[in-house]
């Protein structure tokens, strides 16, 4: 029997990272998951995974904690041997206005969204390398391109990412990892939750397809990319949107 392939996807509990997981874990995949809040149910969501067929590692890590990041791809390593396709989706925001904006604000969403993508892509990157095979992608934004009010140190992280995924596409084209990155817009989890219902009217306005995706829309294009069915796409950044920025 073919070996099964292995999934690290930062953010597992719940929202897009969640929908992500399952979607893997449905097609044949063992799964390493994190989150950073004890409330997340372990065994609920290990039951999940198990009941789709796939064997899974959850742990308690903060992706801006080098020690919490490196702690988690050796254990993966240690039970799976290797890790195939990484999605660094673990992010948060901290919204305001440049102007009241603080600066432990600024520096907590860059530390999480930029700085934790970097940490686990490096150490989850010393594997692939070593095994010519990967599949690296990021969580960005289409704020990330567009930008928006608001969200200038989130905006800045997700910018950021794009930078970041283009340079090491070319940095590890050679060792046969791809690395994409996937630009959503207006999509149905927690983090959109909080928004009153004037800010979602005047969001599906700027959305030609009138409405919020679903996470599980963004897990299968993320599905896409960390397979061979993408195999000639690399160093990109795939909006996903209903058509907000074009
Ligand atoms: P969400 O529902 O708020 O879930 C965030 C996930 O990230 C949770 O699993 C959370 O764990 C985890 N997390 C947060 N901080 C962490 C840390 N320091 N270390 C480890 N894990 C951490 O978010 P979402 O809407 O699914 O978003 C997922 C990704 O898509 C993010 O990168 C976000 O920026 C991006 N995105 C979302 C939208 C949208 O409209 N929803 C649009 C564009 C891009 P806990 O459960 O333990 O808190």
């Amino acid at each position: 029997m073919e070996e099964k392939k292995v999934i690290f996807v930062t953010g597992g509990s719940r929202g897009i990272g969640k929908e992500v997981a399952l979607k893997y874990a449905k097609n044949g995949f063992n799964v390493v998951t994190n989150y950073v809040s004890s409330k997340t149910d372990v065994d609920a969501l290990k039951s999940e995974f198990n009941a789709l067929g796939a064997d899974s590692l959850i742990m308690q890590a903060d992706v801006s904690k080098k020690e919490e990041v490196e702690e988690v791809v050796t254990k993966a390593i240690e039970k799976f041997g290797k890790i195939d396709v990484l999605v660094n989706n673990a992010g948060v925001t901290r919204d305001n206005l440049l102007i009241r904006m603080s600066e432990e604000d600024f520096d907590k969403v860059i530390e999480i969204n930029l700085k934790g993508t970097y940490l686990v892509t490096k150490a989850v990157t010393k594997y692939m390398m070593k095994k010519r095979y990967g599949n690296i992608i990021n969580l960005s934004s289409v704020v990330g391109v567009a930008g928006n009010a608001g969200q200038c140190n989130y905006s800045a992280s997700k910018a950021g990412i794009i930078g970041f995924t283009k340079s090491i596409a070319k940095e590890l084209a050679s060792r046969n990892i791809r690395v994409n990155a996937v630009a959503p817009g207006f999509i149905e989890t927690d983090m959109t939750q909080v928004l009153s219902d004037a800010v979602k009217e005047s969001i599906y306005n700027q959305i030609p397809l009138k409405r919020m995706g679903k996470a599980s829309e963004v897990a299968n294009l993320i599905y896409f990319l960390g397979t061979d069915e993408s195999s000639y796409i690399t160093g990109q950044v795939i909006n996903i949107d209903g058509g907000m920025v074009m």
